[in-house]
């Protein structure tokens, strides 16, 4: 049976030494401090919010919420963003998407002072991802794929990667970070010929496509590694990833759930960017 790749063991390791770290923030008077820039009030908004929440007080993160209504003007929404840039005890700014139809996400990214963007969504974290080069922060769920692979102790040097979906946020940002290990990648997408040609010749494979149970029995092998990362929910109203877990647990060698994988780690990935940016805001 498949080793389990769960969150939560590597989230605490995190969780603990930056405690630490924030008690050294603390001890020269920097209190380490995210805001939070909700609009309206989604349901998955509120879970994360929640469990970013939680990981915060955890780790000795100061949190603020900036919850803004759902008919709120562009211009008010950049507003909050350069209130938030300008204020020195704000150290990551996140802000969570998609958001209303109504707003310019792109221009509400790019409103946002590059050093503290602690969940890469700026064109200056993108082009530092890109180049291997720079301070910028990488988006937290993609990190926290790759983070749980490497706390696994599963080799990535030299393996063979594929990865289902080529989005901003996950698809492409992971892709970059395992080829910064070393891993051959193949990024996979919606007009991928043969995907399970692809992810079955693979020695780890990163579905994060959205869409329920897409990844079967005929797309995996033994000795694979398998990360989940879609957040899905069932006909029957349960949470599932982009993998069928029952049906894929007995063949390949490691597998994360849905829940309690890459989406228990992320907010310690999360917590780990905050503390970093105020480290380099008052070094
Ligand atoms: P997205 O923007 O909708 O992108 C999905 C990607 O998957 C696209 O590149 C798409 O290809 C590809 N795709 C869709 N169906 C496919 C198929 N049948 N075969 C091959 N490729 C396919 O989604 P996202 O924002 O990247 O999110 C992906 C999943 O991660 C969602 O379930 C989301 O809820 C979840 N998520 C999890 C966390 C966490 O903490 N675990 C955090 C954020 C999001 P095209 O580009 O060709 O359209």
């Amino acid at each position: 049976m498949a080793i389990l790749l769960k969150g939560a063991e590597p989230a605490e390791k995190i969780t603990a030494e930056l405690r630490e770290r924030a008690a050294a923030l603390r001890a020269r008077g920097v209190k380490p401090c995210l805001a939070i820039v909700r609009v309206g009030a989604r349901a998955d908004d509120l879970a994360y919010e929640r469990a970013a929440a939680k990981r915060c007080a955890a780790a000795g993160i100061e949190l603020r919420s900036a919850a803004l209504p759902e008919s709120i003007a562009q211009g008010k929404l950049i507003e909050k963003i350069e209130e938030l840039n300008a204020d020195a005890e704000v150290h990551g700014v996140l802000l969570l998407r998609p958001l209303p139809k109504t707003l310019d996400e792109a221009a509400a990214c790019a409103a946002l002072a590059p050093q503290k963007d602690v969940d890469g969504i700026t064109a200056v974290s993108m082009a530092s991802l890109y180049s291997g080069a720079g301070e910028g922060y990488p988006p937290c769920t993609a990190e926290a794929s790759v983070r749980l692979l490497k706390h696994y102790n599963i080799p990535l040097e030299g393996a063979h990667a594929a990865v289902v979906g080529r989005s901003l946020v996950i698809g492409r940002p992971v892709a970059l970070l395992l080829l910064a290990e070393n891993a051959t990648v193949t990024l996979c997408h919606s007009r991928t010929k043969a995907l399970e040609e692809e992810t079955s010749r693979a020695d780890i494979l990163i579905a994060a496509a959205g869409s329920a149970g897409i990844i079967g029995a005929e797309h995996v092998r033994a000795g694979q590694a398998v990360v989940d990362v879609g957040i899905n929910t069932a006909p029957d109203g349960s949470l599932c990833g982009d993998v069928r877990f029952d049906e894929c647990r007995g063949i390949v060698d490691a597998i994360s759930p849905v829940p309690g994988g890459v989406g228990a780690l992320t907010t310690a990935v999360l917590a780990e960017h905050v503390v970093s940016a105020a480290e380099r805001a008052t070094a």
